[in-house]
C-alpha cells in the first residue's frame, strides 16, 4: 500500500467517531427552518396571509404593496432566526442549483446602519448569469434574466442565508432552469386532472401532482476519494480491479448501519428536518457503502425543490464528517449502482388519492379513469419518458443487471390485469342493464379488495403501479427530478385533456350516460395501450426481444435517447400544454448533448491521465525492480539461473504487454476524441458515445491486470476494497 494511501487510511482509522446526539423530537424540529404557513401567520397581517395562500393555491398575482409587507415579516423573521443575508435560490440547466448572497445591510445617506429588504427585492432580482447553459436562448452580449420568486415553495434559512425559491426566465420570456417549465406542467396537470375530476365529484378544484423520491448514494472516506483523480474529477471510478469480496454476500442491504454512517445520517437529518424536507426511512442498500434516504411524500414542486436542496446539504454534512457523497449513478464497477424511484400520484383538493382504489363503484371508476390514462401516456409517449432520465452517467444502469433497462413498460399485477382485461370487453355504445350491475359489482365494485392481495411487486419493471401510486424507477441518483417529472405530468396532463374531450363527444352525440361515455373510452385505450404493459422478468434477455417484437423502443444510449426530446411530437405536445415553445425545447436538447459529450470527454482525459501519469510509471518502477532481481539472480546462479528467473522473466513481459496496449489504446483514443472535437451537435455526441466510449473498458482492463501484477507497496491508487470498505 502505497505512503500516501496508507496516511489517508489512517487518518481514518485514527479518527474518534464523532457522536452527535440527536436531540430533540422530529415534530418541534420540523420546518423550524422554514417560512411556512404556520410561520406566515405568527409574522403576517391576514391581508398578506390570505395574498400568499391564494397564490399559493389558485396562482394569483401579488399586488406590490403586499409584496412589501410579505418581505418585511420575511425579514424580521429571518433576523430573527440569526439570518444576515438573503437569496434567490434557483435551478440553472446545470441540474444543480444556484445562489448569490446580498446582505440585508444598508447604509442611509447620513452613514446608518440598518437591515432592508422589500418587496422589489422578493419578487424580483437580476442575477449576472451570464454563464449559465442557455442553450443559445440568449446572445451573450444581452445576457439578461431575471429571477421571479416562486410563492409555492417556501423560503428557507440555511446557514446564516434565506433562500427563497425562484424562477430563472429570460426577458424575452423563455425559461432558463428546470423549474419553470415544471411549474408549467404541474399548472396543465391541474387544469386537465380537475376537469376530469368533476366527472366523479364537483366538489374538486384542484389536483397536485405529488412525488415521493428515493434518494441512492455511496458514501466513501473523504480522505481515500480525494486520493483517487477519477472520483473527484468525474464522481466514478474509471479504474480499479473489483475487490475479493464485493456485494456477493449480500451481508450489506438493510445490514446494522456503521457507527460513523449512522453519525452522518443522524446529523443530515436533523439538517433535513430543520428545512422541513420530511425524511423519514434510512437503510443500507446492495453495495458496501451504499445507502437510502426517502421522504414522506410532497407536492411535486416542493418535493423537486427539497431533493435539489437535500442533495446539497447532504455533501455539506458528508464533508463535516470527513465522507465524500457519491450521487453517480456507477461509481464502481461490479457492484450495484444507485437510481432515485420516483413515487408519483396525483391528490385533490379534498384529499383523495386519484391512484388509490375507493371504496364505492363511483370512486373506482374515478381511480380507473386516471389509472388507464396513465398507462395510456407511458404507451404512447414510451420514447419520451426513456428521454427524461438520458445522461452519460444513467447510460451505465439502463440494461445493467440490477436496474431497469433502456425499454419503458409499465407492471401493473396480475389483479388489475384482470380487471383490465375484463373491461376491455365492455359492450360498445349503450350498456345492458345487467352488465352495467355487473360492472359495477363484479369488477369496478371489487378493486379494494383484490389490492390487498396485491403483493407481487415486480422489481425489474421501470414504470410499476405500487397499490396506491406509480414508480418510475428509471430515473438516476445524480438526476434532478425536474426533468422526468415536467415530462410525465406533460404527457399525462394531455391524455387527461384527450379524454375528457373524447367522453363529452360520446356524451353529446352518442346521447350515452357519463359512467357509459367513460367506460367506452377506456375500453378503447385499453386495447391501444396493451403492449406497454408487461409483467415478466425486465431484466431478461427475453424481453428485449419481445419488446422489439411489440415495436417498443430500446434506446440504450443517450445521443440516441434524446432525439425523441426534439421530435415533431414532443414540440407539438410541449407548444400544445404550454410547458416549452420549440425554442426552449431545442435550448434544453442542445444543453444535453453537449452535456454529454463534455462528460465522456473529462472521463476520457482523466482515463489518459492517470493511466499515463501514474498507472505506466508505476508499472515500469515495478519492473525495473524485477530487471534488478533478474541480473542480481543470473549473477548468482550461473547455471540454473532459467529455472529460478522464469516467474520474473515472465511478470517483466506481461507488464511490458500490458504498458503498450495501455499505450497504444491511449493513443487511438486522443485520436478519437480529435476526431470528433471537429463534429457538431448529434454527430459530436454519437461520437464520443461510439468511438471514444468503447476505449474505456479496453484501457481499464490492462490497468487492472497491472494492478494484480504490482507490488502494493508501490500501486499509486486507492484500491477498491480500501474505498468500499472503510466506514
Ligand atoms: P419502496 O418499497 O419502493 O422502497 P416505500 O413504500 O417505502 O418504497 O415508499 C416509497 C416512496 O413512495 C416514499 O418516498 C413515499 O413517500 C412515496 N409515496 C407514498 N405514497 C405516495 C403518493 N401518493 N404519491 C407520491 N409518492 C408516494
Ligand atoms: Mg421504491
Amino acid at each position: 500500500m502505497s505512503a500516501i494511501r496508507f496516511s489517508a487510511l489512517q487518518e481514518t482509522l485514527n479518527r474518534v467517531p464523532l457522536s452527535i446526539k440527536d436531540t430533540g423530537r422530529r415534530s418541534e424540529l420540523f420546518a423550524q427552518n422554514v417560512f411556512n404557513k404556520h410561520a406566515m401567520l405568527q409574522h403576517m397581517t391576514k391581508e398578506a396571509y390570505t395574498s400568499v395562500t391564494n397564490a399559493i393555491n389558485y396562482g394569483s398575482k401579488i399586488d406590490r404593496k403586499i409584496a412589501d409587507q410579505i418581505a418585511v415579516s420575511m425579514k424580521e423573521w429571518a433576523l430573527s432566526k440569526g439570518a444576515t443575508h438573503y437569496t434567490h435560490w434557483f435551478q440553472p440547466l446545470t441540474g444543480a442549483t444556484a445562489e448569490k448572497h446580498d446582505a440585508f445591510f444598508e447604509i442611509t445617506k447620513d452613514g446608518n446602519a440598518f437591515e432592508h429588504f422589500d418587496g422589489g427585492q422578493l419578487v424580483q432580482q437580476e442575477p449576472d448569469a451570464s454563464s449559465f447553459p442557455n442553450g443559445g436562448i440568449r446572445n451573450t452580449f444581452e445576457a439578461r434574466g431575471y429571477t421571479a420568486w416562486d410563492p409555492t415553495s417556501p423560503a428557507f434559512i440555511y446557514g446564516t442565508t434565506l433562500c427563497i425559491p425562484t424562477v430563472f426566465v429570460a426577458y424575452t420570456g423563455e425559461a432558463l432552469d428546470n423549474k419553470t417549465p415544471l411549474l408549467r406542467a404541474l399548472q396543465a396537470m391541474d387544469d386537465a386532472a380537475t376537469d376530469v375530476c368533476k366527472y366523479f365529484d364537483k366538489n374538486v378544484n384542484k389536483v397536485n401532482a405529488t412525488l415521493g423520491w428515493e434518494q441512492e448514494y455511496f458514501l466513501i472516506d473523504k480522505a481515500l476519494a480525494a486520493s483517487r483523480p477519477d472520483i473527484m474529477m468525474t464522481g466514478r471510478t474509471l479504474l480499479g480491479h473489483s475487490s475479493a469480496k464485493g456485494q456477493q454476500l449480500e451481508d450489506h442491504y438493510f445490514g446494522s448501519i456503521p457507527t460513523r454512517i449512522m453519525n452522518f445520517m443522524r446529523d443530515l437529518e436533523r439538517e433535513s428536518i430543520l428545512l422541513g424536507i420530511p425524511v423519514k426511512t434510512r437503510h443500507n442498500e446492495v453495495a458496501p457503502n451504499q445507502f437510502e434516504l426517502a421522504p414522506i411524500f410532497e407536492e411535486a414542486n416542493l418535493s423537486v425543490d427539497h431533493n435539489s436542496l437535500l442533495m446539497d446539504v447532504m455533501e455539506k454534512v458528508a464533508q463535516r464528517h470527513h465522507f465524500k457523497v457519491l450521487f453517480h449513478e456507477k461509481p464502481f464497477a461490479g457492484i450495484n449502482g444507485s437510481g432515485k424511484h420516483n413515487n408519483w400520484s396525483l391528490s385533490t383538493n379534498t384529499g383523495v388519492n386519484l391512484l388509490s382504489p375507493g371504496k364505492t363503484p363511483m370512486k373506482n371508476l374515478q381511480f380507473l379513469t386516471f389509472f388507464v390514462n396513465t398507462i395510456k401516456a407511458v404507451h404512447d409517449y414510451e420514447e419520451l419518458i426513456r428521454a427524461s432520465i438520458a445522461s452519460a452517467s444513467n447510460d451505465h444502469r439502463l440494461g445493467a443487471n440490477e436496474a431497469p433497462p433502456a425499454i419503458i413498460s409499465v407492471f401493473i399485477g396480475s389483479q388489475l390485469s384482470q380487471v383490465l382485461d375484463e373491461l376491455e370487453n365492455v359492450t360498445k355504445g349503450k350498456l345492458s342493464p345487467k352488465e352495467k350491475t355487473d360492472l359495477k359489482l363484479n369488477i369496478v365494485g371489487k378493486i379494494p379488495e383484490i389490492l390487498l392481495d396485491n403483493t407481487d411487486r415486480n422489481r425489474t419493471s421501470p414504470f410499476a403501479f405500487t397499490g396506491n401510486k406509480f414508480e418510475l424507477r428509471a430515473v438516476g441518483s445524480w438526476s434532478n427530478c425536474a426533468g422526468p417529472m415536467t415530462i410525465l405530468n406533460t404527457i399525462i396532463a394531455k391524455q387527461l385533456k384527450d379524454f375528457k374531450k373524447e367522453v363529452d363527444v360520446l356524451i353529446e352525440t352518442k346521447s350515452l350516460k357519463k359512467d357509459e361515455a367513460v367506460f367506452n373510452v377506456l375500453r378503447e385505450y385499453i386495447k391501444a395501450s396493451k403492449k406497454i404493459r408487461f409483467e415478466g422478468d425486465g431484466y431478461g434477455d427475453a424481453w428485449e426481444k419481445e419488446a422489439h417484437k411489440r415495436g417498443l423502443s430500446n434506446n440504450k444510449t443517450t445521443p440516441e435517447a434524446l432525439k425523441a426530446k426534439i421530435s415533431k411530437k414532443t414540440i407539438a405536445l410541449f407548444e400544445e400544454m404550454r410547458v416549452m415553445n420549440k425554442v426552449e425545447v431545442e435550448a434544453r436538447h442542445e444543453i444535453e448533448l453537449e452535456e454529454y459529450s463534455k462528460r465522456i470527454q473529462i472521463e476520457s482525459r482523466v482515463l489518459g491521465d492517470i493511466s499515463r501519469n501514474h498507472v505506466i510509471p508505476t508499472a515500469i518502477q515495478y519492473q525495473n525492480t524485477l530487471i534488478e532481481n533478474v541480473k542480481g539472480l543470473k549473477e548468482i546462479f550461473t547455471k540454473d539461473f532459467e529455472k529460478f528467473a522464469k516467474e520474473q522473466i515472465d511478470l517483466i513481459k506481461r507488464i511490458s504487454s500490458h504498458i503498450s496496449e495501455i499505450n497504444s489504446k491511449i493513443e487511438k483514443m486522443t485520436n478519437e476524441r480529435k476526431s470528433a472535437n471537429k463534429l457538431k451537435g448529434q454527430k459530436n455526441s454519437e461520437a464520443y458515445c461510439n468511438k471514444v466510449k468503447p476505449y474505456f473498458k479496453d484501457i481499464r482492463y490492462h490497468v487492472d491486470k497491472l494492478e494484480l501484477l504490482v507490488d502494493d507497496n508501490l500501486w499509486p491508487l486507492t484500491k477498491y476494497r480500501e474505498l468500499l470498505f472503510t466506514r
